[in-house]
Order: structure tokens, then sequence, then C-alpha cells
């Protein structure tokens, strides 16, 4: 509506400017058609007329627009006076000084005067056109995008295509404006619970750590991990485990906003001080640390919150969590090293026991860097045979004949020289090297064995430690037959040890697996017993032939009279199911005497014999008493008695 106004104005100013010219030039004209009427009288048109028969009235409004010349008019016409006498006047008809002066002699003007009125004219509409055509182009362009972004406009009748792109532009605008903000939440959230993702989470931290450096305050960070949601993954499906984390998700930001520590980003509306930071990992960040107490609370309100029943349908399932705090700028001054020192914390919670938490000291960092160095070294170990067995015989009280040998890996390694079990397995079994290395331990065991059997060794067994991460990751039926087969060793040769605590985690279908390889003639044995508290019931229940009571019991027994009397027991239920039992770590000659007495059928320990080479074992066993291998199928390995030793002094007498 404005515009068209605007043009209405515009070109009414035209008119009259136009009509402006016109009346100077027709004024110009007039005054040269009388100077020229004058110089050239014989052409010009002048006629006389008396004075007396003007009349008498002077057209005064003629006069005026004619700039004043001499108008007189006669009988209804009207003259310009060109000379003026006593009695008569020297006139040119008004209309004729039109038509000579004006038309004649001002033609190429007055063409200039219509040339310069029109073609501004002319030059303003192409140029409306031409903007109309353009506009035009752009109202569709606008169209197509507002068809791109699925917009409607209302459609107003008569609106100018200027009115149109405006409205366009707007609408495009404001869903640009939205489609920003979805596309920034997208880009840091994450897409399952919804929280901040570790990418925004390190970028949020990065900036509150610059803050705490210029006002000189504490900050805290908490890493959780679940605990136990592994197997809510493995039992229950993905998707449930899915909503077990959104269900997570939803308790860490109650304690967040519980706790006062809630930040949300005004652009995107996400939580900054919470994050998943993948699987089963989340963080909540301690902005403000006027007391370190706080980050204590916070964890523990954690814990409790987690440890609370999980409802799914008509499911129930209760999970935990470990935590590791680290503060800054004690623990890391960068985002990334807080969160790394956090997590070294966590993972002391986790071997700690977890569903605790732990504060991050420098102790800690040691530990981390040398499972990780640790865990490197066994990679390359693995790939260059620095691996090796050794064997560790374990024989018959009554007659110290060998019943079978344990298999013990060994690690030399190049600089740190021999490096523990205790130490490595635990780092292989974590990362699941375990699997690699352990194929390795079962096929040399056999091969070993093999090689045993078939020189004369046929009642002697060869038996492998098999860790929880191998009973879960491998066909343990299939597994075992294979390496036999390849190695050529018989079923009934062979025995597995399992640990108790890994007997009382295991699912039906390891058990399942165990009770197969029971049935091919392979030996099982529970190893380790008396630590995992299992209840002795539960062992009639176990597909197991043998039970290995803890050193703990053994090194407790002479001294303690509830161990003495826990070995009694056992032993009793060990014979009463038909169930051989061996104490480990028997070091001493009284240990000795006390199991015989009890009546356990085997020992292992450092008295008969440390774990030994292959080289040693073969030298000893083999090229001694081929006669008695032969007749018997195995060898006797007494125990080393060492006088210097004041424990050792004891006889064997019961040692035939
Ligand atoms: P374990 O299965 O209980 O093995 C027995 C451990 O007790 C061996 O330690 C052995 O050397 C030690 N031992 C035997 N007799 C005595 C004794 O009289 N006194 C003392 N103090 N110790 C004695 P080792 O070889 O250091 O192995 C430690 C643990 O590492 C093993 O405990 C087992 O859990 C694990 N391990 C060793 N080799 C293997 C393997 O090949 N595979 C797996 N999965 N684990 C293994
Ligand atoms: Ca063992
Ligand atoms: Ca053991």
């Amino acid at each position: 509506m404005s515009g068209q106004l605007t043009r209405l104005i515009k070109f009414c100013l035209i008119l009259f400017a136009a009509l402006l010219c016109l009346y100077l030039i027709f004024i110009l004209s007039l005054t040269q058609g009388a100077a020229l009427s004058n110089q050239a009288p014989a052409n010009s048109g002048i006629v006389s007329i008396e004075k007396n028969q003007v009349n008498a009235n002077r057209p005064a409004l003629l006069s005026a627009l004619f700039m004043h010349h001499h108008i007189v008019s006669e009988s209804g016409r009207y003259y310009v006076v060109v000379n003026e006498f006593d009695t008569t006047y020297d006139v040119v008809p008004l209309r004729d000084m039109f038509s000579r002066m004006l038309l004649f002699s001002n033609i190429p003007l007055i063409l200039i005067i219509i040339l310069a009125i029109c073609l501004p004219i002319l030059f303003s509409r192409i140029n409306q056109r031409r903007v109309d055509h353009s506009m035009t182009a752009l109202n569709q362009q606008a169209q197509r995008l507002l068809n791109a972004f699925n917009i409607e406009l209302p459609q107003i009748e008569h609106q100018s295509n200027i009115a149109k792109l405006s409205h366009a532009l707007n609408a495009i605008n404001e869903q640009v404006s939205i489609y920003k903000r979805e596309t920034e939440t997208n880009i840091f959230q994450d897409k399952l619970t919804g929280l901040a993702d570790r990418h925004a989470y390190l970028a949020y931290l990065e900036q509150q750590l610059t803050i705490a450096e210029q006002e000189n305050k504490k900050q805290a960070l908490l890493f959780i991990d679940l605990d136990g949601f592994k197997q809510v993954n493995d039992s229950f499906g993905h998707s449930f485990g899915d909503e077990v984390l959104i269900q997570v998700a939803q308790r860490l930001s109650t304690v967040v906003r519980n706790h006062e520590l809630s930040n949300i980003n005004t652009t995107n509306h996400i939580e900054q001080s919470l994050s998943r930071l993948g699987g089963d990992e989340f963080s909540i960040f301690i902005g403000n640390l006027n007391q370190a107490s706080r980050a204590v609370e916070v964890a523990k309100n954690v814990l409790q919150e987690i440890e609370r029943d999980f409802v799914l349908g008509n499911k129930v399932i209760k999970i935990g969590a470990s935590i590791g705090i680290a503060i800054y700028p004690d623990s890391a001054s960068s985002p990334y090293a807080l969160l790394q020192m956090a997590d070294v914390a966590m993972y002391r919670a986790k071997t700690d026991g977890r569903g605790i938490f732990r504060v991050y000291s420098p102790e800690m960092g040691n530990k981390m860097r040398r499972y990780h160095y640790l865990l490197e070294e066994m990679r390359l170990a693995l790939g260059s045979n620095s691996f090796s067995l050794s064997f560790q015989p374990i024989v018959h009280v009554d007659d110290c004949s060998i019943d079978y040998f344990e298999s013990l890996v060994r690690w030399h390694h190049p600089i740190e020289g021999i490096i523990t079990p205790a130490e490595f397995i635990p780092i292989a079994e974590e990362s699941n090297l375990i699997l690699e290395l352990g194929d390795w331990i079962l096929f040399e065991a056999c091969r070993q064995m093999s090689a045993w059997y078939n020189a004369g060794m046929n009642k002697v067994k060869m038996s492998v430690n098999i860790s929880g991460v191998q009973l879960k990751h491998r066909q343990l039926h299939d597994w075992v037959m294979e390496t036999l087969s390849k190695t050529g060793l018989p079923p009934h040769a062979l025995m597995l040890e399992i640990t108790e605590s890994c007997f009382i985690e295991a699912s039906e279908e390891i058990i399942q697996q165990i009770e197969s390889l029971r049935a091919e003639g392979v030996i099982i044995a529970i190893d380790d017993f008396g630590t995992g508290f299992s209840s002795l019931c539960t062992l009639a229940e176990l597909p197991v032939d043998v039970i290995k009571i803890d050193k703990l019991f053994i090194d407790q027994a002479n001294e303690n009279q509830k161990y003495n009397k826990i070995l009694t027991s056992i032993s009793e239920l060990g014979r009463q199911l038909g169930l051989k039992v061996v104490a480990e770590g028997v070091e001493y000659a009284e240990q000795f005497e006390l199991v015989k007495r009890l009546g356990i059928q085997c020992v292992q320990g450092y008295l008969v014999s440390r774990p030994e080479t292959s080289r040693n074992v073969g030298t000893k066993v083999l090229k001694e008493n081929l006669n008695h291998i032969a007749a018997t199928g195995t060898n006797v390995w007494l125990p080393k008695v060492d006088e210097s030793t004041p424990n050792n002094t004891v006889p064997l007498r019961s040692i035939k």
C-alpha cells in the first residue's frame, strides 16, 4: 500500500515539473514571438487595430499568466500587443502567436522536453519491470525454500512481491534458528539418554576450569561406571539395557538438581554438569567445591540412587556403580586429564570391591600406567614367544607318586625379568587378552603332556587353569576337544582348574559345557576352594571331580582350630561325595603330616617341588626309574626336606 502511494506522489511531482517547464517555454516563446514580430513585421502576421475597438477591460488573468505581456481583446478574440501607437495597436492574434512561435520555432526544444519527461518514465518502467522480474524469481526461490522446510504461509491476495518476499524470509529465518538450535542439540546430545555427550562435556569442563583458575576455585568430577550392567545386557538384551541407562540418566539428573549442581545451556537447553561419556559410563561435574566433603556427599547419593531397584515392565533388577573422584587442581588441571584421573580412581573402586567410590591419589596413577604398560608388553610378548609354561607336581600323600602336573604360565620380560602371574593374569583377564594367551597355554600344556604321556607317563594328568573370561567367551567343549585332538592327548589326561568364584558366577550354559567335557573324560577341579564362600551344599551340585583347598587353610590349620575344623569337614565332605581332595601350598613337613592325618589324598606345594621347567621335569621324572614308569604309568616325586629350615626339620615319617 505504501509503495503505491510513493509511486503516486512521484508521478504527481514529475507531472508538476513537466507542466512548469511547459509554462516557462510558453512564456519564453511568447516573448521571443513578440520580438520576432517586431523585427520582421511582414511575415509576422501583425495587424493593426484601433485602440477604441478594443475592449476597455484588460484580461487581467491572462496578462498575469502571460507575465504581463500586453494582451487586449477585440470581438472576443485575444491579441498580444507588439507595438503601441497613439490610436492603434500593432497586435498579433494570440492563437497565431501560439501556432507560429510555440509550435514552429520551438519544436526541437519541445521534443527535448517531451523526451526529458518521457525517457525517465520509460526507464523507470523498464527498471520496474526488471525489478519485478527479479522479485518474481526471488519469490520463487523463497517458495522453494519454504517447501523444503515444509512451511505453509497463509495466502494474502494482492500482496506485492516485496511483501511476499519479506514474509517468506521472515518465516525462513525463524525456521533456520529453530533448525540451528535442534542441530546443536543433536550434535552435543547423547541420543539415548538426552544427556550431554563426551565432546560437549569436555568443552564445558574447559570453560569451567578456566573460570576456576581465574577465581582460584576448587572443582570436582565424578566418574561413574555401572557395576553388573554387562550382565543385564547379556541376560535381558540390549533394548532392556538401553531402558536401564535411560533410568540411570534420570536418577543422576535428580541428584544433580538436588545438590544444586545444575547448569543448563541457554542455547540448546542441555544440562552441562552431567554427561553420558559412553556405554555405561557417566560423569557429574561439581563447579564449586567449597568443601571437599561435597564431592563425597554427591558420590554417596549417586550410589544410593543407582542401588535402588530398577523396575522395567514386570522385571525388577539390581545394579550398582563404582565411582572415581578427581579434584581440580589437586588431581589434574586439564579437562581430559581430570577425566582420566577420575577414571583411574573409578578403576580402583572397582578393584577394591565395587559399589564404592574412591578419590584419586597419585599412587593410583602409577598403577594405571603400569597396567597399560604391561598390557602393551603382553601383546608384544604373545607375538614373540616370551611366555613359557612351568609345571608343578601334585603328589599322592601316601606314596608321593605324581597324580598330575599343574601348568603355570611364566613371563620372562626382556627388561623387567620375571613378571609374576599374580600381576599379569588379572590384566590379561581384564583386557580379554587371556583368551589369546589361554589358547596358547592350553595347546602348549596338552602338547607337553602328550609327549610325556607317550613317553610312558600315562597315569599322570596335566592340569590347566581356566579363567572366568575364557568360560564366558569360548565354547568350552569344542575348544578343549579340538585342542586335545590336535595334540593327540586323551581327554582323561587333562584336568581343568576352575576357581570357586568362577563356579559361583557361571551361567547354566557354562555348567552344561563343563558337564559335556566331563562326559568326554576331562577331569574338573574346583580351585582355591574355601575362598569363594560357596555353601558346602552346592558342592554336591557342581560338575567337579577334584577339590583344591586354598593355601590359606593349610597355612592356618596348625595354629587355628577353626581352620583346622573347616579343613577336616571339607576333607570329610570330599570323601563322602567321592571327590579327590588336594591341599594347595604345602610348604612344611608339619603341614604335610596334618593333611595326611585329615585324610586328604594329594598335596601340592614347595615342600614337594616348586614349579619347574619342562626340561627339569623331563630330567627328573623320565631319566630315572623308567622301569617304575613303565609298570605304574607314573613316578615318585619325593619332597626335598631342607635341613637348614627349622620348620622342615620334622622327619616325614609317613612318607614311605
Ligand atoms: P593357582 O592356580 O592357585 O596356582 C597355584 C599358585 O600357587 C602358583 O603360583 C604356584 O606357584 C603357587 N604355589 C604352589 N605351591 C606353593 C607353595 O607351597 N607356597 C606358595 N607360596 N605358593 C605356592 P603362580 O604360578 O604364581 O600362579 C599364581 C596364580 O596365577 C595361579 O594361582 C593362577 O590363579 C594364576 N595362573 C598361573 N598360571 C596360570 C595360567 O596358566 N592360566 C591362568 N588362567 N591362570 C594362571
Ligand atoms: Ca590352579
Ligand atoms: Ca589354587
